[in-house]
């Protein structure tokens, strides 16, 4: 099965930092846990994760829809991100983790005819472009916003507990602020990704995004 393929679409201008990424992770495939996947490093429209399951954390909806699932091991580390949150009085909750090849294609067609397709690929990956068909990156918000995926998420106290804490449990804030040139993503508080204590650590300590600890 092919891992990773490339994009059709064209390389980002100044993404120079991104081209050397993707020569070198091109061989990553793409149920690694490391795996960098942006704007340039797409995942194929066939990669499925095969080790989904449910976490159990509070969801901001009742359904049981595939949005509630992540990778086994980052299923394991969120429900214990939840437990310190929740003993720390917070009321973290989720709103969208696991999307599939095909539902992210649906969301960004809808945005696209909404919005059109420049102001839709700001607010949402193109197909095969987004961490969430990982398995590996879950949005989570909290009532103070609505459960809301907005900016304001990150000052809430518990948006402000995730930047402090995320690492602790193998999560990074995926699109700090401020790194957009390098993720070619505008800040999201709410965004958490797995990608092992050991990398979280590295990469909180030394204020990288993913991208530049690839290449680092
Ligand atoms: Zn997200």
């Amino acid at each position: 099965m092919i891992k990773q393929v490339d994009t059709d679409h064209p390389i980002i201008p100044n993404y120079t930092g991104l081209i050397l990424k993707k020569q070198k992770n091109l061989a990553v495939p793409a149920n690694s846990i490391e795996v960098l996947v942006n704007k340039e490093l797409v995942l194929s429209a066939e990669y499925v994760p095969q080790d989904l399951v449910v976490p159990n954390i509070p969801f901001s909806f009742t359904e049981d829809l595939p949005k509630r699932k992540m990778r086994q091991e980052a299923a394991r580390a969120v429900e214990m991100l939840f437990t310190q949150a929740e003993h720390d009085g917070l009321q973290l909750t989720s709103v969208s983790a696991y999307r599939s090849y095909l539902r992210q294609q649906e969301i960004f067609t809808h945005n696209s005819k909404v919005r059109g397709e420049t102001e839709a690929n700001k607010v949402s990956a193109r197909p095969g472009e987004s961490e969430h068909q990982t398995g590996l990156a879950i949005d989570v918000s909290a009532p103070a916003v609505d459960y809301q995926l907005i900016e304001e998420f990150g000052e809430t106290k518990e948006g402000r507990w995730l930047r402090e804490n995320a690492h602790k449990y193998g999560f990074i804030i995926r699109y700090p602020k401020g790194k957009e040139e390098t993720t070619g993503y505008q800040y999201e508080p709410w965004h958490i990704r797995y990608v092992g204590r050991e990398a979280a650590l590295v990469i909180a300590a030394k204020r990288l995004t993913l991208e530049e600890y690839t290449i680092t």
